[in-house]
């Protein structure tokens, strides 16, 4: 069957050029530093806008689907753009998400408003914007929803978020009656918060059932399995309370390929899987079809993107490692040093180059652990050099900070040979433009806004 973006460790259109450069979307990396500087987010939009229609072919088998794009990944306001061209929807977990897809003019109605700790003002914030649905995640937030609702005098559509009691590790996964943690609805309680919106919050529509299993998934089974717990306890409502819930949210997660080690399942395999069970499921229970809704986030935008740095320093220990260091690291992308993530990398103007040596890639933080790459075979590098790691387009720039108070990178979007900035470079100037400093301490201060 074919192969999807997130099969394969770099973007679609990556390839040598003539200069043995690495050329993405058209434009050789190598000038792409040259003109934006280092570090460097790329992010190539055909392999993003061929994600999103291997996601909507892979499930056309199901007829009432929506895809929504789990924004938390890499979100910025071209992002929604691209996304609404596409015709998926938005995830979103937070007001600052809310107001990016809002501002850049995205139809809120196909937003969806997760998280479990929302506050207040962003459930207010999403009436404000009309937003599509929220995922409501616990007793607390039902209540304060129904308040909020009934103080403005609005209906609002929910779903409820379950724990579905399936644990995944990326390669095995365990089921558990009651898990452990701090999303969504334990399946026991599940009967009072839907007692609860029928004779008290009457402010809020029931519309169906959410369930988010984890992340990075190369198992194609949980998906069964979750489907199977989902509409389980649709057939449970329909028993008890003879609700007829019409939309099922099955979460994201789909895993992706970082190194030669990573084999995850293709798009449309968990398509397969999931339309399947959901069949056989409403088959068994004599259920009405539901919307199926499914929401990657990594999937979606993580092939698509490659982080470009400049090789600087280096340090032979004697006897042991060869550390090289490139102008970004933990910074930029938190995931090795956090959980041990393992990238691929090459020289991108040496890139047809046989390797030479073995050496260690160091970030330019003050950390040890501050390390991308252990023990990487490359040509001989040398300063100057430009350093690519490839699958960095989600979770990197999201999760990014401003550790030794260094600028974030500029992110910038390739397509047919031309490229565009998405995300300027932070200047020493955006750095400080935060900062106060009470009058008291301004003397030699050069201006105080
Ligand atoms: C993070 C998250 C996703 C996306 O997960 P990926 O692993 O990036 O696909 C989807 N739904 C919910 C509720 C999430 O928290």
């Amino acid at each position: 069957m074919t192969n999807t973006i997130n099969q394969s460790i770099m973007p679609l259109t990556a390839k040598i050029n003539s200069s043995n450069h690495l050329e993405i979307g058209g434009c050789d990396t190598v000038e792409l530093v040259k003109n934006y500087g280092s570090p460097l987010y790329v992010f190539d939009e055909e392999t993003i806008r061929t994600c999103c229609r291997q996601y909507k072919e892979a499930f056309s088998a199901y007829k009432n689907v929506s895809v929504l794009y789990a924004s938390k990944a890499f979100m910025t306001r071209t992002m929604c753009k691209i996304m609404e061209e596409e015709g998926l929807g938005l995830d979103v977990v937070s007001g600052g998400e809310m107001y990016t897809a809002m501002n850049s003019g995205f139809p809120m109605g196909k937003c969806y408003f997760n998280g479990n700790n929302k506050t207040q003002d962003e459930l207010e914030f999403a009436f404000y914007c009309n937003i599509g649905r929220i995922t409501v995640d616990n007793f607390y937030e039902l209540k304060l929803l129904n308040k909020i609702a009934k103080e403005k005098d609005r209906n609002v559509d929910v779903l409820l978020r379950i724990t579905p009691g399936i644990e995944c590790h990326t390669h095995e996964y365990i089921q558990t009656g009651h898990l452990d943690s701090k999303f969504g609805f334990d399946l026991s309680q599940l009967d009072e918060a839907i007692s609860l919106i029928k004779n008290e919050y009457t402010n809020l529509n029931l519309k169906g059932l959410h369930a988010h299993i984890g992340s990075q998934i190369f198992e194609t089974q949980v998906y069964a399995d979750v489907v199977d717990i989902v509409l389980e306890q649709f057939a449970h409502i329909k028993d008890k309370f003879g609700i007829i819930l019409e939309e099922m949210n099955i979460g994201g997660g789909l895993g992706v390929k970082y190194t030669e080690d990573d084999d995850p399942p293709s798009i449309y395999d968990i398509a397969d899987v999931i339309i399947n069970s959901l069949k056989e499921n409403l088959l068994k229970y004599k259920l009405p079809e539901p919307k199926l809704i499914i929401e990657p986030g990594r999937s979606i935008i993580n092939n698509a993107g490659v982080t470009l740095y400049t090789v600087g320093s280096y340090k032979q220990v004697p006897e042991g490692r060869k550390y090289v260091a490139v102008d970004g690291g933990m910074s930029d992308n938190p995931r090795p040093s956090m959980y041990q993530a393992k990238y691929s990398a090459i020289l991108a103007n040496k890139a047809n180059s046989s390797p030479d040596e073995v050496v260690t890639i160091a970030g330019r933080f003050c950390e040890s652990g501050d390390i991308l790459i252990k023990d990487i075979n490359l040509p001989i590098t040398e300063p100057g050099d430009i350093f690519c790691v490839f699958a960095t387009g989600a979770y990197n720039y999201s999760m990014s900070s401003h550790y030794n108070r260094v600028p974030k990178p500029a992110a910038i979007i390739v397509q047919n040979g031309t490229s565009s900035v998405i995300i300027k470079r932070e200047s020493y100037q955006d750095l400080i433009s935060f900062d106060l400093i009470p009058e008291r301490l301004t003397k030699g201060v050069l201006n105080n806004n």
